[in-house]
């Protein structure tokens, strides 16, 4: 028997290939209800996604979305940065945390517009994560 619902993820998620933060994404996004999703992770997340230092890998996050979009009729993307990403440079290139805060929001806003602007039906949602003593909080921007 076909189920066709099982086959539309309506989420695909861009987070960061960091090991640290996988697990318990995918935890918290479930309890926010955000059950099955395709997933892509790369280095810095949105960093190549906004960047033009490497065409090419915004080129192929975009298609990974359109894929997405095609076999499993997502309606939106989640992007996810992170505190301490190493694709960044760490926290230690930001003089204080809440500096660092406030560039990813920067980062993750422009994200949104780009992936917004090739992909008009979808719905863009910003999200920024962070580790403390083993536990990672994931939050709404
Ligand atoms: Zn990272």
């Amino acid at each position: 028997m076909s189920d066709q619902s099982s086959h539309n993820s309506q989420v695909l998620v861009l987070m960061c290939m960091d090991f640290r933060f996988h697990e318990q994404v995918v935890e918290q996004l479930k309890l926010r209800g955000i059950k099955t999703f395709d997933l892509k992770a790369d280095a810095g997340a949105v960093k190549y996604l906004i960047s033009s230092e490497k065409p090419a890998v915004r080129d192929w996050i975009l298609e990974n979305i359109e894929i997405a979009r095609r076999l499993h009729h997502i309606n939106a993307v989640i992007l996810i940065n992170h505190l301490d990403c190493g694709a960044y440079g760490g926290s230690a290139s930001f003089q204080s945390k809440s500096e660092e805060l406030k560039f990813h929001t920067e980062q993750l806003k422009q994200a949104k517009m780009i992936v917004g602007a090739s992909f008009p039906d979808l719905k863009v949602g910003i999200m920024f994560a962070w580790l403390e003593d083993g536990q990672v909080t994931l939050k709404e921007l």
